[in-house]
């Protein structure tokens, strides 16, 4: 029977957890000297090792043949583990036994010593979704540990897990792997198994899993099985979906130098390997956003650190204009946006391709238009005339209700950035609502401290961003762009980060809600306008309206109040 990657090669030493050699080595540290805790909290992201480490430990607390705090793996303790028969090694999923019957059973047997091993271990994984009730039994005893009993909690939500059971734990926070950690990984598994492979698909792989080491051998056991025992580029690519770098960067390159012949050539090529039309629209958004902030901040674009095309990517960033950037995302949204509504959104590529490659400079004309978009080129009128049609099919489409009536209309200001996803109001508008100045200055007494837990690259993002509004359940951090802010929001890594800052250094976990600043005073002046105190009527004074003063009462002269 096949048996996928990431159980065969499940770590069963500390050493070959990949990834988390602080952890580890406290971990065995604490082993070796007979200083372990009774409790233990592991959080972290999907697959960065958690539930291995809390399964070695278990091994290691009572293997009789330690070696530097490695459990031996021969013994008949560790093998039994290993196996999963170890009575006295208990795994509990809370995602499916989350009532408080199964912890106050876990309650009553705690009590009673090991018999097979030394220590009892239980390991709950999931730990964020036991219930209130179940919580509150598994306080008790944690409260009262029973000798040699040892909980291990594992969460990738820490920040759903009540203080009262933090505070009885010692807590380890799994880091997101790095691309280069997988890579080696993989490499060496792959070397044990006697399996060729391109460097190249590994890189690829490497990305794809986006830092946890189960996704990379998960997708390299996919590769591997299409290629028949080979891991290849072309099927890395074509597993992990993603569109090539070199491709999209041609692209890229075509299309803001008005090359608009050979970009659509690039695109048919695109589309021939098989990519789906949206994700083509995605992959590049996500390439244009990451040469902005290449421009912005180069060290926060860690992900093209493995990719071949370091230099490529770099020069290009040097070369163009920021505002053709900014012209080019706002293009690929609204055709996103369009995409929705027909059935041939391969269509929608070319003339996207032809809109993209004319963009240009408005104000300072640093890159002067080619001579290559030449209004009368037959390719150009054959499309000018497709997109009248698509044009008016669309129109036919949204007055027809259709797919239209089911959509929102998007807000986009007149500014230069790009269009965001519209801020949530619903998650604002109850930190507003109970939002005070001191709050917000709590949160900004431990701002930097905050700061200081994230990684380099987190950093390098909230550099842009500061609280600006905050009560006891919740903070609205405001981003100085807003495509760092769509940045921010779509990495739960970062997010969830925060919140375990927040939570280490205040005691509780508020909401999180980011916003655009350039959003900022229209969205609290919104909230003002249909929340306002009793018997303050609309007025349009310019100074002064109870609108202000409401403002400031709740923000104080903490944020600049600009006119709009
Ligand atoms: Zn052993």
């Amino acid at each position: 029977m096949y048996r996928a990657l990431y159980r065969v090669w499940r770590p069963q030493r500390f050493d070959e957890i990949v990834g988390q050699q602080m952890i580890t080595q406290t971990l065995k540290n604490a082993i070796m000297t007979h200083q372990t805790s009774h409790a233990y909290l592991f959080t972290g992201p999907r697959g960065t090792g958690k539930t291995s480490a809390a399964k070695i430990f278990a091994k290691a607390i009572n293997c009789h043949h330690l070696v530097d705090g490695e459990p031996c793996n021969e013994c008949e303790s560790c093998q039994a583990i290993t196996k999963g028969q170890m009575n006295d090694v208990i795994e509990i999923d809370a995602a499916s036994n989350n009532g408080v019957e199964e912890i106050r059973d876990i309650r009553d047997k705690a009590k009673y010593a090991p018999t097979q091993a030394d220590y009892k271990v239980y390991i709950i994984d999931e730990v964020h979704m036991l219930s209130t009730g179940a919580f509150n039994a598994l306080l008790k005893t944690l409260e009262e540990p029973p000798a040699n009993v040892i909980f291990i909690l594992a969460t990738t939500e820490p920040h759903k897990i009540p203080l009262t059971i933090i505070s009885r734990t010692q807590r380890f926070d799994f880091r997101r792997i790095t691309a280069k950690d997988s890579y080696d990984r993989m490499v060496y598994i792959l070397q044990q198994k006697k399996v060729d492979y391109d460097e190249k698909a590994l890189r690829v792989i490497a990305q794809a899993a986006e830092g946890g080491m189960r996704d990379a051998l998960s997708i390299l056991d996919q590769v591997i099985s299409f290629g028949d025992n080979t891991v290849t580029l072309d099927d890395a690519l074509m597993v992990t979906g993603s569109v090539t770098k070199k491709l999209l960067a041609d692209y890229v390159e075509e299309v803001t130098s008005h090359d608009t012949k050979p970009a659509l050539e690039t695109m048919r090529q695109i589309l021939q390997e098989g990519k789906d039309a949206n994700r083509f629209i995605e992959d590049l958004i996500s390439y244009t956003r990451d040469v902005l902030l290449y421009q912005q901040a180069p060290e926060m674009v860690d992900s093209v650190a493995m990719g071949e095309d370091d230099q490529r990517f770099a020069d290009f960033a040097k070369q163009i204009d920021a505002e053709v950037l900014y012209q080019m995302i706002k293009t690929l949204n609204d055709v996103q946006q369009q995409m929705r509504f027909t059935t041939h959104p391969d269509v929608y590529l070319e003339v996207l391709t032809v809109k993209l490659s004319q963009l240009e400079v408005p104000t300072t004309a640093v890159a002067a238009p080619s001579a290559a978009t030449n209004p009368d080129d037959p390719t150009i009128q054959k499309l000018a005339a497709k997109v009248d049609n698509l044009q008016s099919e669309l129109s036919t489409l949204k007055t027809n209700g259709g797919p239209a009536a089911a959509t929102k209309p998007v807000r986009t200001r007149p500014s230069n950035g790009p269009v965001v996803k519209k801020v949530n109001v619903s998650q604002i508008y109850p930190i507003l609502g109970a939002a005070t100045k001191d709050d917000l200055l709590k949160v900004r007494d431990v701002w930097a401290d905050l700061m200081n837990i994230l990684s380099v690259t987190q950093r390098a993002l909230m550099h842009v961003a500061k609280p600006v509004a905050a009560s006891g359940e919740g903070v609205v951090v405001a981003f100085d762009y807003a495509f760092l802010y769509q940045k921010a929001i779509d990495d739960q890594v970062l997010m969830d980060a925060l919140g375990n800052g927040l939570d280490r250094l205040m005691g509780q976990a508020p909401k999180i809600v980011c916003v655009p600043k350039e959003q900022w005073p229209e969205l609290r002046k919104d909230y003002l306008a249909t929340h306002q105190p009793e018997g303050a009527a609309t007025q349009q004074a310019p100074q002064k309206t109870p609108v202000v003063d409401e403002a400031e009462k709740r923000f104080g002269d903490l944020v600049e109040v600009k006119p709009d």
